[in-house]
């Protein structure tokens, strides 16, 4: 696939066209059925516009809000809202209880996206472990690695070589969201592609899939940016 688009969306649209969103992230909408190869040539034929129009929206904003640490802000975790709380002596400088919410070090203000980043870090890796291990081994799967990454715009991917990334922001998604980038990841392993067969393979892992689905697309772009 050529190595400037990041996510190739069909439907019953009669034209291709190439989309660059704020971060320069590139979206090609096609027909149904459209061969790739004729993807490809269209996007070799923009390639010089996409490429400019990445290079002026790589520094836009995208419509993630930013993170907020004073006391009181509000921390997604898991799909909800928890209260951070300004404490005088927390182990770590962050730590969370799930009586109280997030507490963080008074003090450690320009530290805190950090303490956040990797406490998000450590759930995802604990999360991402639990679903492949539910879901792997029962349909043959066998992914050569597991990366935790710091991707803002999308939530995993599948290497060539069947290595699995997966953002740390996936901890803010709800279990059942998280759920459905591990298994669409995993299916990968199988299709390395957004074919009918991937779909497929993807329904019967997962057969409600579409609304797990659902949920990140409406909400994905909303959340908020550590
Ligand atoms: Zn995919």
């Amino acid at each position: 696939m050529s190595e400037l688009i990041d996510e190739t969306i069909y439907s019953n649209r009669k034209t291709i066209a190439i989309e660059v969103k704020p971060g320069g992230r590139v979206i090609v909408r096609a027909p149904k059925g459209t061969r790739r190869a004729n993807i490809e040539q269209f996007v070799h034929e923009k390639s010089g516009w996409i490429l400019q129009a990445k290079a002026r929206l790589a520094a836009v904003p995208v419509e993630n809000p930013k993170q907020q640490f004073h006391n009181g802000a509000d921390v997604l975790y898991l799909g909800k809202l928890w209260r951070l709380i300004h404490t005088p002596k927390v182990t770590k400088g962050l730590a969370f209880d799930p009586r109280q919410g997030f507490l963080l070090q008074e003090g450690r203000l320009e530290a805190a996206p950090g303490f956040l980043k990797a406490f998000y870090r450590e759930e995802t890796r604990g999360l991402v472990k639990v679903y492949i291990e539910k879901h792997a081994n029962r349909w043959g799967l066998k992914p050569t690695s597991v990366r935790i990454t710091s991707a803002m715009t999308r939530w995993g991917s599948c290497s060539g070589r069947n290595g699995l990334n997966f953002s740390y922001r996936l901890a803010m998604l709800p279990p059942e969201a998280i759920e459905y980038v591990v298994v669409h990841e995993l299916a990968h392993i199988r299709h390395h592609n957004h074919s009918a067969a991937f779909w497929n393979c993807l329904g019967q892992m997962l057969p409600d899939y579409q609304q797990r689905r659902q949920w990140l697309k409406q909400n994905g772009r909303k959340l908020p940016q550590v």
